[in-house]
């Protein structure tokens, strides 16, 4: 097994062996760009390093010498030679990008006497004496454990008593100074001196370097992207550019187009006279790229050239570093950029346009789960905006949020349940918990390609940074914005989308869907096998889904027109009644009440089918808290006042007593209430066909799809189908309207799939209840197990995910493959969909597609989610399929 890699023996499809960072080295050094040289040492090599109980096996080490050997050859320098000194750096390359969330060390190889080199060679001592401090703060930093601030604070300590404000007033004689107080601080925390010899800086550094892989923000932010936690870093070893030499010097990030919005234009920071981690980390604010032309004009037009270099042969976006060493450009890294939502639609739109991309590779290309991003809420339009203050716009979207300043405590209150903004002078990677906690991340510092800005993109969630006339104070937790003082915990609202802040809470509109969302829907479409419904109990979120996609609901559930005010208390009469025409009158009552529903729904979804459940839930769920209720009636008791709704309140007590139950999720509910008072379903059935034959009547075509909950036995099924049919017949007798309706069950009990060939005898179609069956396979009650246990499942690695988002393929899906095939086989053209909340996620839809499912049902917001998903399901199946006929041939 080899373990390093020169940057010529790899490619851009290498990145498990050498990371993303490595093989888009390797592919850009290949095609020829200015690259500076360097090798790759693999994650094989890193896992081998976990294997050794942490040590660098002595083939690694023997690999990495060679491979400077290299290095050094085609340099023309030495590490540590005193005449022409090499300089490296070390960077950490996962395959999956984890931006910011590993170490890095830079200006490795420098000591006392490679100083000197660098100072004659550049004959910029100043230069050189301030490279060697960088590096010895962030060597001891990231390699030996002395935090930054430490040499931070010296630093600050020199300027004071030199009486200078900034850096650029520090000298070489000041940085030489420096030098000595920074080591001698390293020996005091350390207990050794500084390393001088470089190859053991570098081999310190490596290990450094491997140990960040199972740092705590790497740990988490891998648990958040759903990265393997066995994967190993790379680390990429190249020679130093220096972007500090001078005004002929400077260094940059660009994207290929603008991340936030998509727009096709390079969109990007540089500073002049400056290292990388200055324009990253925020501490300087930079200059916008296009400012680069007037500067330095023949560097800038071949910077625009290698950039559309680079995004023509990747086929993406790309985020691109770059350095200036006295005006050579070098490219340092691409990779394809990470984008809000609304940038990743439009530029897959944009570059099917051009010519780029197939209408295909444009569906398949888009997070499905990003997209829900572009259905949230933004401030209205109407609404007079005052801005405290602007900073840039980061990251679009706009929230609301109490003010915090410390990632510890936004996690926490976020955990309480509380609506929390971030607000930092800058952040870096040790914030990620807080960031991820809140609604928004505020900076007063850093540019567009800040952490805080790059992050939250990548979340999705708003974001202003360089908001500089906000002063923040972290010790009285206050900010400052003109003569308003605002303090930790007031009310704030940000737009991300063009860097404002307001003071309090400020009205916000649910979004409208571009142009090029709909396109990009449009075509997963016309590539789409499944069908995409949606769960919807009302005429408005029946005409959301349809704005969204929907081509029909798979799931009205009739309880939550049960619970609305003013029916509560006819319902509560339905179920106290004493005698069965005390019953009968109350759902007289409700009938017509059921029908006026149906109508509005059948009418906003102008004809497309629309499948409604019969009652599901415990009959107690409709009626008051036992406990509350108990305390009611003892006072009433105690104080013997008002007799009469002592008595009311005494039977309310006796029938929630009587319908009370051990345990009610397996209890009395579902079609369980419906074989025991089928006139409850009768009254529903009738409510559906007098709402159909009405609308009928007016001309509109309705099929209603009446569907029988928790289905355990098909004699339940049987029953429940009569009462059904005798409704229909009876409203056909009243109404002369003849109805096409059709009689389906949900399968959501395990019986029910292991026996679905029987009940597929008395079913039109079946609709896979996810949420209950994936209770009642695994056994657990969804809110007690996500009370109490489930998350330290996900996160102990018991559980892969959580199984009530997530579709459980081995057991659950199981369950669901066997209920499809042997419905199907008793009844091959039975149709089959889904409704539990796994219909809006993407890797439960691509399952649903592997079973030949016919829809899928989710919430309207999922609508388009879940047909973005469905797509792709759709074209993976299909190569799947043409890959295997491949090999078979
Ligand atoms: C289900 O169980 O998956 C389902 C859709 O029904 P409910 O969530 O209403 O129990
Ligand atoms: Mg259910």
């Amino acid at each position: 097994m080899t373990f390093v890699y020169a940057f010529e023996e790899g490619n851009r499809h290498m990145k498990k062996l050498i990371g993303g960072k490595g093989a888009n080295l390797a592919e850009m050094t290949n095609i020829g760009l200015p690259v500076p040289e360097g090798f790759t040492i693999s994650t094989e090599a890193c896992l081998d390093y976990y294997t050794n109980s942490q040590t660098l096996s002595d083939q690694v080490k023997q690999e990495t010498f060679a491979a400077l050997k290299d290095l050094e050859k085609k340099t023309g320098k030495t590490l540590g030679g005193a005449a022409d000194p090499l300089f490296v750096s070390i960077r950490s390359g996962a395959v999956a990008s984890m931006p910011g969330m590993m170490d890095t060390v830079l200006n490795l190889g420098m000591n006392d006497e490679t100083v000197e080199a660098m100072a004659s060679l550049t004959d910029n001592p100043r230069f050189a004496y301030d490279s060697y401090r960088r590096f010895i703060q962030m060597f001891s930093d990231v390699v030996l454990g002395v935090e930054t601030y430490f040499f931070e604070r010296e630093l600050e300590k020199y300027r004071e008593s030199k009486g200078y404000d900034s850096d650029p007033e520090m000298t070489a004689a000041d940085w030489q100074e420096l030098i000595q107080t920074y080591k001698q601080l390293v020996d005091t925390h350390t207990g050794r001196p500084f390393p001088v010899d470089p190859h053991e800086q570098l081999l310190l550094s490596i290990k450094a370097v491997f140990d960040s892989w199972n740092n705590d923000r790497a740990t988490i932010y891998r648990k958040l992207h759903q990265i393997p936690h066995n994967l190993g870093t790379a680390v990429n070893i190249q020679s130093m550019v220096f972007g500090n030499m001078g005004d002929d010097s400077g260094t940059g990030v660009a994207f290929t187009r603008n991340p936030s919005t998509g727009e096709a234009l390079l969109y990007g920071e540089y500073l002049v006279n400056a290292q990388g981690e200055d324009v990253v980390a925020g501490i300087r604010t930079p200059q916008p790229i296009s400012t680069m032309k007037d500067v330095m004009p023949e560097v800038f037009e071949e910077f625009q050239a290698v950039c559309s270099r680079l995004e023509s042969h990747y086929e993406d976006m790309q985020d691109i570093e770059f350095t200036v060493e006295r005006g050579k450009l070098y490219v340092l890294q691409t990779r394809n950029g990470k984008r809000t939502s609304q940038a990743s639609v439009k530029i897959a739109v944009d570059m099917v346009e051009e010519g780029v991309l197939t209408k295909e590779q444009a569906v398949d290309r888009v997070d499905p789960d990003q997209l829900h991003q572009l259905l949230h809420r933004r401030i209205d339009d109407g609404y007079e905006r005052q801005a405290l203050v602007k900073g840039l716009p980061a990251s679009p979207g706009a929230a609301t949020g109490r003010i915090v300043f410390d990632a510890d405590e936004a996690d926490r209150r976020y955990k309480d349940g509380e609506h929390v903004i971030l607000i930092r002078p800058e952040t870096t990677p040790d914030d990620i918990h807080g960031i991820i906690a809140a609604e928004a991340v505020v900076t007063s510092r850093g540019g567009m390609t800040s952490h805080a800005a790059v992050v939250a993109r990548g979340m999705g969630k708003a974001c202003i940074c360089g908001c500089e006339g906000m002063k923040i104070n972290l010790q009285d937790k206050t900010i400052r914005v003109q003569d308003k003082t605002l303090s930790h915990l007031d009310l704030i609202t940000i737009d991300g989308a063009t860097g404002e802040v307001f003071e309090g809470d400020v009205p916000m509109v649910e979004p409208e869907l571009s142009g090029e969302f709909q396109q990009l829907l449009n075509w997963a479409d016309d590539v789409r096998r499944l069908g995409v419904r949606a769960n919807a109990d009302n005429p408005v979120d029946a005409a959301k889904a349809v704005e969204f996609g929907a081509e029909g609901i798979g799931l009205c559930r009739t309880e939550h027109m049960f619970m609305e005010q003013e029916r509560v208390p006819v319902v509560r009469s339905m179920i106290l009644a004493e005698t069965v025409s005390e019953r009968e009158e109350a759902l007289r009552r409700l009938l017509p009440m059921q029908q006026e529903d149906f109508e509005g729904i059948f009418k906003a979804m102008a004809g497309r089918p629309v499948t409604i459940r019969l009652l599901d839930p415990p009959l107690h769920e409709f009626l008051p808290d036992l406990e509350e209720l108990l305390v009611e009636t003892t006072k009433l008791q105690v104080t013997g006042e008002n007799s009469e709704l002592l008595q009311q309140k005494q039977r309310l007590l006796r029938k929630l007593r009587e319908l009370n139950e051990f345990n009610p999720m397996l209890g009395h509910r579902g079609c369980r209430l419906g074989m025991t008072n089928p006139e409850i379903y009768d009254m529903q059935a009738e409510a559906i066909f007098r709402a159909a034959a009405a609308l009928e009547q007016d001309g509109m075509k309705v099929e209603p799809e009446v569907m029988i909950p928790l289905v355990g036995h098909v004699n339940e099924l049987r029953d429940m189908r009569q009462v059904v049919e005798d409704a229909a017949a009876r409203v056909t007798d009243d109404t002369g309207v003849h109805f096409t309706y059709t009689v389906g069950t949900m399968i959501e009990v395990p019986r029910a799939a292991l026996t679905a060939d029987q009940i597929a005898a008395e079913a039109d179609f079946f609709s896979f209840g996810t949420n209950d069956l994936t209770q009642t396979t695994f056994g657990y009650s969804r809110d007690d197990a996500e009370g109490k246990f489930l998350q330290r499942y996900v996160d102990n690695g018991t559980l892969e995910t959580n199984p009530f988002v997530v579709l459980d393929r081995d057991g659950v899906g199981k369950l669901v493959r066997e209920g499809v095939t042997l419905g199907r086989g008793a009844k091959p053209d039975l149709k089959a969909g889904i409704c539990g909340e796994h219909g809006g996620d993407p890797s439960s839809i691509a399952f649903c597609e592997e079973q030949g499912l016919d829809y899928v049902s989710c919430s309207p917001f999922r609508v388009p989610v879940a047909r973005l998903a469905a797509a792709q399901a759709a074209i993976r199946a299909g190569s799947k399929q043409a890959s295997s006929e491949a090999v078979s041939n």
